[in-house]
């Protein structure tokens, strides 16, 4: 998962680097590992079929804790502003991103149902690790953070009118000319109303 090379970012796998975080002293509830990092993401990434560019990059910061001895609790925090092309009437939008996410790093084969009460509360994003070393890597986590708080729809604003899909006019400078004609579509079924009710005054007069 985590590559060193870092020149796919079409959607790819990661952000090319590794996350390490120190783990506190196995045993020690009480202590907290704190890290942070400012990552450039001059290439963005494709999610989705959208285009999503990063133009100041990507903070991250990551909270490490035991809550049991083999129980690892880290709450990522992510921050970026994303920039592309707004879904609906293509033009430039932006977007702040930010959010925390709860990761539960459990030893493999862990049987989370019965082991611990940490499995009712589904905040909890597990993640099974083959065993303890002193650090860890939260690469694929952070990846995943990403995918996750990106939106499903780019917008520049949130009432967004789109183009006219007849005739590619950006309604948000105004209604078009086929907004006054009424949409042809729309016409179409007119039409067979009309018909309907034509047969319908037919079948009364038999
Ligand atoms: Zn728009
Ligand atoms: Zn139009």
């Amino acid at each position: 998962m985590v590559g060193d090379g870092g020149s796919d970012h079409q959607g790819g796998a990661d952000l090319g680097r590794s996350f390490i975080v120190e783990l506190p002293p196995r045993r020690d509830c009480e202590a907290v590992v704190e890290k942070s990092w400012e990552q450039r993401f001059p290439g963005g990434l494709t999610f989705e079929g959208q285009r999503f560019a990063f133009p100041e990059g990507l903070s991250v910061r990551a909270e490490v804790r035991w809550l049991e001895e083999s129980l690892l609790s880290v709450r990522l925090s992510l921050a970026a502003r994303v920039a592309g092309e707004c879904a609906r009437c293509l033009s430039e939008a932006e977007l702040a991103i930010s959010d925390d996410l709860m990761y539960l790093y459990v030893p493999c084969g862990l049987d989370l149902g019965k082991d611990t009460e940490l499995a009712s509360d589904d905040g909890f994003l597990p993640v099974e690790v083959d065993f303890w070393g002193r650090t860890l890597d939260i690469a694929a986590q952070v990846w995943e953070s990403l995918l996750m708080l990106l939106p499903v729809k780019l917008l520049c604003r949130e009432d967004c009118a789109g183009l006219c899909p007849v005739c590619g006019a950006d309604l948000n400078e105004g209604p078009c000319s086929c907004a006054q004609e009424g949409d042809p579509r729309l016409s179409v079924l007119r039409d067979v109303f009309a018909g309907l009710a034509g047969e319908a005054e037919n079948k009364n007069e038999i």
